[in-house]
């Protein structure tokens, strides 16, 4: 058993600690400079915790770590079997804490309690999930000429740096992790600077499941640096990200000077379609979660809604009364739907745009306003806002808010629906509500967005391809074809003729 994995063992049920540390090849570790800093429970804007802040110099060992562990390590050359009996058992450890991981998820985000459960089971079924998938992973064996035999094999791409973003810190950590081990590789996990706790407990149940050392390390710290220097580091193979997509494109500039493989997931202003013959109460609840989910920090938050002119009076009746109706806050209360802003910078930015909106002649129906509750003055609140009378060409339109804030528009017709949706520069999620099946698969097929949901609130589930078209980025995460992307395929090309051949014929 590994240090941190005994460690880990003593501390299970004690949730907060002076220090969350770091995770290098094993080992729970200070920053070589001793430095943390503070991470805060943005619903009260109390501190939390205190976070080792690693270096340059910290990030460097963690990819030696990584970079050790796969090249001379035991994680990849275990049978599948093994590695997925490791992955499991991540998940049962998961199980086991699930209370204490979600209480730790909503102390870190803000997010509801409902939502922070949601997601941590899914984080589990996520181990669960590539623990079945790399079992049944293989290779090919392709048609040849006679004489010739040529199979593939696929073969872990090495060392991944995985760096994730604040609103979904634990499943987008599990996201990130579960495939990359599964097919072998190793991993230095970058988590978002304002919700690194519960990525860095995931880490430790890690190695207490068995993971070998060296093959997952967490190195907390400053995204421009730590990041950074895990993107042009040459000993790291695969940069994963997930976050906005200023910071994919400057990743991915960085990542052509070694030509690293990538996988980005950026942001998104993915379009929502109610057309005249929808179930209109179902396509208000839909279109409230779509929206107000994770309090709208969420990359396929369906943040442009279209409604078809003929029902548009009585849609919005209903999805402006039901919005009214949500409840804020505190966040561990299971009644509550929506949580907090993540940080202050976050709100001035999601307010910021709503006064862009009114500026420009936008009307906000409701919400467009910071809200202040009792017992929770200090934390980030924002009310759930409704936003009409909006043009195309409006910022509040165009770029990605993140936070609980949709704007409305009409469409007269299926044509139209599908221009104005696919008229964004962004690709992600988008949905139909619609009792015509027929219309459905004709709308489906014409939105340019990685995601169509069909009468249908819930984006995604393990094993649902998830990942952008346009600037949304590229790559699918939580899917089969994810473990393609954590490895190299190779092909082995063979001649088995008894003569041997001779090309030159000299
Ligand atoms: P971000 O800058 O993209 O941050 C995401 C992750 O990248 C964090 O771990 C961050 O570290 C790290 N990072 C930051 N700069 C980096 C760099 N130069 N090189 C490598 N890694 C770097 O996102 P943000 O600043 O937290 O949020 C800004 C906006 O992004 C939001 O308002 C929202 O619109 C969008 N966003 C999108 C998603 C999504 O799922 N698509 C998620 C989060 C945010 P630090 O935390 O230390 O900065
Ligand atoms: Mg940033």
């Amino acid at each position: 058993m590994s240090k941190v994995a005994t460690q880990n063992k003593m501390e299970a049920i004690e949730m907060k600690r002076d220090v969350y540390q770091m995770v290098i090849n094993g080992e729970r570790v200070d920053s070589e400079s001793k430095e943390t800093f503070t991470t805060y429970n943005p619903a009260t804007g109390k501190p939390l915790a205190q976070v080792a802040k690693a270096t340059t110099a910290d990030a460097e060992r963690a990819v030696e770590a990584a970079r050790n562990a796969f090249d001379n390590g035991k994680w990849k050359k275990y049978p599948v079997n093994k590695r997925a009996r490791v992955m499991n058992k991540i998940a049962s450890i998961m199980r086991s804490r699930f209370n204490e991981l979600v209480e730790l998820e909503v102390l870190n985000s803000g997010k509801s309690l409902v939502a922070a459960q949601g997601q941590v089971m899914q984080s589990i079924e996520d181990f669960e999930f590539y623990a079945g998938a790399i079992v049944g992973h293989r290779g090919t064996v392709n048609n040849m000429p006679g004489g010739f035999f040529n199979y593939s094999q696929n073969e872990p791409v090495g060392v991944c740096a995985q760096i994730i973003p604040w609103n979904y810190p634990m499943m987008m950590a599990a996201w990130k992790i579960a495939p990359a081990i599964a097919v072998g590789c190793s991993v230095v996990i970058k988590p978002a600077s304002l919700t690194p706790l519960t990525a860095i407990v995931l880490t430790e149940i890690c190695h207490e499941a068995g993971v070998p050392e060296g093959v997952v390390n967490i190195v907390p710290g400053p995204g421009a640096l730590i990041g950074d220097y895990l993107v042009e580091n040459p000993n790291v193979d695969k940069v994963a990200f997930t976050g906005s997509t200023p910071t994919g494109k400057d990743i991915m500039q960085k990542a052509s000077q070694t030509l690293k493989r990538l996988t980005l997931e950026l942001g998104g202003k993915s379009p929502n379609l109610v057309f005249e013959d929808a179930d209109i109460d179902g396509a208000v609840a839909g279109s409230l979660f779509g929206i107000f989910y994770n309090t709208g920090q969420s990359c396929e938050a369906r943040s442009r809604l279209y409604v078809h002119e003929d029902i548009y009076d009585e849609f919005m009746e209903k999805f402006v009364e039901k919005t009214k109706q949500l409840k804020l806050g505190d966040p561990l209360d299971k009644g509550t739907h929506l949580g907090s802003i993540v940080s202050r910078g976050q709100l001035e930015v999601i307010d910021g745009y709503v006064k862009s909106a009114i500026e420009e002649g936008a009307t906000v129906v409701t919400g467009g306003e910071e809200l202040k509750l009792e017992g929770f003055e200090d934390g980030h609140w924002y009310a759930p806002t409704i936003i009409t009378d909006v043009t195309p060409d409006m910022k509040v339109v165009r770029e990605e808010i993140f936070g609980p804030v949709v704007v409305v528009q009409k469409f007269k017709d299926e044509k139209e629906a599908i221009k104005q949706a696919n008229d964004t520069e962004f690709g992600l999620g988008s949905a139909i509500w619609t009792k015509d099946q027929g219309r459905a698969t004709r709308v489906a097929n014409q939105i340019q967005a990685g995601i169509v949901m069909v009468n249908c609130p819930f984006s995604a589930f393990p094993g649902t391809p998830f990942g952008g078209y346009k600037q949304s980025g590229f790559g699918r995460e939580l899917c089969i074809e994810t473990l393609d992307l954590y490895t190299e395929q190779k092909s082995i090309l063979s001649y088995y003729g008894s003569k041997p051949v001779n090309p030159f014929g000299v």
